[in-house]
C-alpha cells in the first residue's frame, strides 16, 4: 500500500492554518525567518518552496539570502539578527553553507525556542533527554507518518539507514521513545542487506538514489523513504520503489512521502513557537 504524504501532510497543514487564525485573532502575527548563503538552486527551490507553504497557512516568511562569498563573520551576524528580532518566532539557517564555514557558530546563535528546525546542539541534548524541544522536522515527519498510518512502535524492529544529525540520529532517538528496537546502519555496516530485512519498519536517509532494492526488504515490512536525489528522471528517493512495492506491506513513495510532511511539521513548530512566545 503506497502511503499518502501529501494527504497526511493536508491533515496537520489544516490544524496549522486554524492554530494561525486564532494566533492571529489575539493580535499575533507568526514569522518565520529564513537565513541562506548560497545560489545553489536546489537549496533555493527548496527555501521558495518553505515561503510558499508558510504564506498559504497565513505565516510570514522572511529570507535573508547572503551570498556564497559571505564569512562566518557575516552569516553569523545575520542569523544572529534574526534570533533577536521579536517579530520573528522561528529561525532556519538553512545549510549548506560555503566552504570554510563554521556551521555551528552560525546555527549557535539561534535560541532552542525558536529552533523550529532542531538544528542546534542544545536541542539536540534535548530531544536526548526527552525534554521538550522541536526535532528536525524531517525526523518528526517520519514519526508523523508512522503515526498516521496507525503503526505501533512499541517493541517492533526499526532500521534506520543514515546516522547524519539532521535524519538518521535524532529519529533514532524519538523512535526509542516511543518503544521501537533501534537498528542504525551506515557506509560501514556490514551486510546492509541482511541486516535491513531483519526490520519491521525500514528507513532510508541515504542519499543514493533508488539503492534499497527488493533484497534490503522482508515481506509486509513498512518502508519509509526519506531520500530525494535529483536524477534525469526527475526526483527519486533511497529505495527503488517498483521493485519494493510488490514486497512491502506499507512504502512513501518519492515525490509525494516525506517532503510534504517535513515541510508541514515545520509549520506546525513556527506556529507552536509563535504561540510559546505570546505566552
Ligand atoms: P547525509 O549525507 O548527511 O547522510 C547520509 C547517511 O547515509 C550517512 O550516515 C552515510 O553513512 C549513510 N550512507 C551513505 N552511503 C551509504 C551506503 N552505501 N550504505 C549505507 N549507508 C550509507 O544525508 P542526509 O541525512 O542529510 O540526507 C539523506 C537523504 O535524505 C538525502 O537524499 C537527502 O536529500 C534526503 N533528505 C530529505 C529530506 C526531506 O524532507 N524529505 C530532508 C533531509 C534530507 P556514513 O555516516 O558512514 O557516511
Amino acid at each position: 500500500m503506497r502511503i499518502d504524504g501529501v494527504a497526511i501532510a493536508a491533515t496537520i497543514t489544516e490544524h496549522v492554518r486554524d492554530h494561525v487564525e486564532r494566533l492571529k485573532t489575539a493580535g499575533i502575527e507568526p514569522k518565520v525567518g529564513i537565513l541562506t548563503a548560497t545560489d545553489d538552486e536546489s537549496t533555493a527551490y527548496y527555501v521558495r518552496s518553505i515561503v510558499r507553504a508558510a504564506q498559504r497557512s497565513g505565516i510570514l516568511a522572511e529570507v535573508l539570502a547572503l551570498t556564497p562569498e559571505s564569512d562566518t563573520a557575516t552569516i553569523r551576524g545575520a542569523c544572529r539578527r534574526l534570533a533577536e528580532d521579536a517579530s520573528v518566532h522561528g529561525v532556519i539557517a538553512q545549510t549548506p553553507f560555503p566552504a570554510g564555514i563554521d556551521a555551528t557558530e552560525v546555527i549557535r546563535q539561534i535560541p532552542v525556542r525558536k529552533d523550529v528546525d532542531g538544528a542546534t546542539i542544545e536541542s539536540a541534548g534535548l530531544i536526548f533527554h526527552g525534554l521538550p524541544a522541536y526535532a528536525p522536522a524531517t525526523a518528526q515527519a517520519v514519526m508523523e507518518i508512522l503515526r498516521a498510518e496507525q503503526i505501533d512502535l512499541s517493541g517492533k524492529r526499526v532500521t534506520v539507514v543514515g546516522r547524519s544529525l539532521v535524519v538518521g540520529k535524532p529519529l533514532s532517538v524519538l523512535l526509542l521513545g516511543a518503544n521501537a528496537t533501534v537498528t542504525v546502519c551506515h557506509s560501514r555496516t556490514v551486510d546492509l542487506p541482511a541486516v535491513c530485512r531483519e526490520a519491521d519498519i525500514l528507513v532510508a536517509a541515504i542519499g543514493h538514489a533508488r539503492m534499497i532494492g527488493a533484497e534490503y526488504v522482508c515481506e509486509g515490512a513498512t518502508v519509509i523513504d526519506v531520500g530525494t536525489n535529483a536524477t534525469d528522471e526527475g526526483l527519486v528517493g533511497d529505495v527503488d520503489f517498483d521493485a519494493v512495492a510488490g514486497i512491502a506491506g506499507k512504502i512513501t513513495p518519492v515525490p509525494g512521502g516525506v517532503g510534504p510532511v517535513t515541510t508541514a511539521c515545520l509549520l506546525r513548530n513556527i506556529a507552536s513557537a509563535c504561540e510559546r512566545a505570546a505566552a
